[in-house]
This record gives C-alpha cells, structure tokens and sequence, in this order.
C-alpha cells in the first residue's frame, strides 16, 4: 500500500463524519476531541480511515443511548487516536482475542468479527500499535491507536 504524508486528525473527521447516522440511529452521541494541533503521520488514509471507522462503530454498537468519545492525541514522537465509549467495556478474558479475526460475540448477522482484526492489521502496516483497555472517565471500552510522527519536513 502506498504511504504518504497525511492529516490524521482529517482522516479522524472522516471516520467520524461516516458514522454520524448510525450514531443517531443507536441514540448514540458522539464527541470529538483534540488535543494539541498538529497530527502528521505517514500512510494510507483509505486504510486508516477503514480502522478508525471500525473502531467507532464498535463503540456506537456497544454505546446504546450512551455516548463515544474519538480524542486525539500528540507527542513528540506519536500521533494517537482513542475511541472511547459508555458501553459495557470488555471483559478481560475476551480482551486477548478481540483482534483475532472471526472473533465475535454479536449475533449472526449483526457482526462478521473482522473490524478489529482489520484495525490491527492497519496498524502493523503503519508501525502503530493498537490496543484496549477500559476508559477511566467513561466506563467502556477504550481503543488506542498510536502512530509513529512524520519525520519533519525541510
Ligand atoms: P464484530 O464487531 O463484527 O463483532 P470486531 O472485530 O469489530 O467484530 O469486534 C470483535 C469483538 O470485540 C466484538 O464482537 C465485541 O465482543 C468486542 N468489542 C469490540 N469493540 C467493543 C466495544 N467498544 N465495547 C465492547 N466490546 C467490543
Ligand atoms: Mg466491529
């Protein structure tokens, strides 16, 4: 895949923008949140909208009438996109096998089990790491998708 300069923060807005209907179809508010102001990396914007997507329309999933929350993040080093939700988090014994391909607990027909494994593979394509935890402020669980930085430009 080709890699390229690229505006995470516009990728998130994307993601974000697309999932906005089933959002309001789970009663499901969603917030946006950046925290510093430059998030360059380097990739396939196609690919890391595809894994922000699937991030966020877990969290809506599993949010009903509750809210997701994407946080953008930036350190010397890392730009990191978090999605964090109100939904039930996830216990830890499943939390080892999310990102295993084919791995759900949704009904026939409501999931494949192929969004987180996608997310990963994203992620190793990109040099990111990608993990779960649960979100201290809002209950649920909490995704964290760390990038490496663009080199500067000269
Ligand atoms: P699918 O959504 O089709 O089930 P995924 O790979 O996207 O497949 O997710 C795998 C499983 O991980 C889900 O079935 C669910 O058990 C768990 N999961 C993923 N995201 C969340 C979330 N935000 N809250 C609770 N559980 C989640
Ligand atoms: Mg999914």
């Amino acid at each position: 895949t080709e890699h390229r300069r690229v505006d995470i923060d516009r990728i998130a807005r994307s993601a974000f923008g697309g999932v906005q209907d089933v959002a309001d179809e789970h009663g499901v508010a969603l917030d946006y949140v950046t925290e510093g102001d430059d998030f360059a990396a380097e990739g396939d914007p196609l690919r890391l909208e595809q894994a922000i997507s699937n991030l966020l329309r877990n969290g809506v999933q599993a949010a009903a009438r509750g809210m997701v929350r994407l946080t953008l993040d930036a350190t010397p080093t890392t730009v990191s996109v978090r999605v964090a939700d109100t939904g039930p988090g996830i216990p830890a014994e499943q939390a080892a096998h999310v990102f295993e391909p084919f791995f759900t607990t949704k009904k026939v027909g409501e999931g494949t089990g192929l969004g987180l494994s996608v997310a990963r593979g994203v992620a190793d394509e990109h040099g990111a790491r990608i993990t779960v935890s649960r979100d201290a402020a809002l209950g649920g669980a909490c995704f964290l998708l760390e990038l490496p930085r663009a080199s500067r430009r000269h």
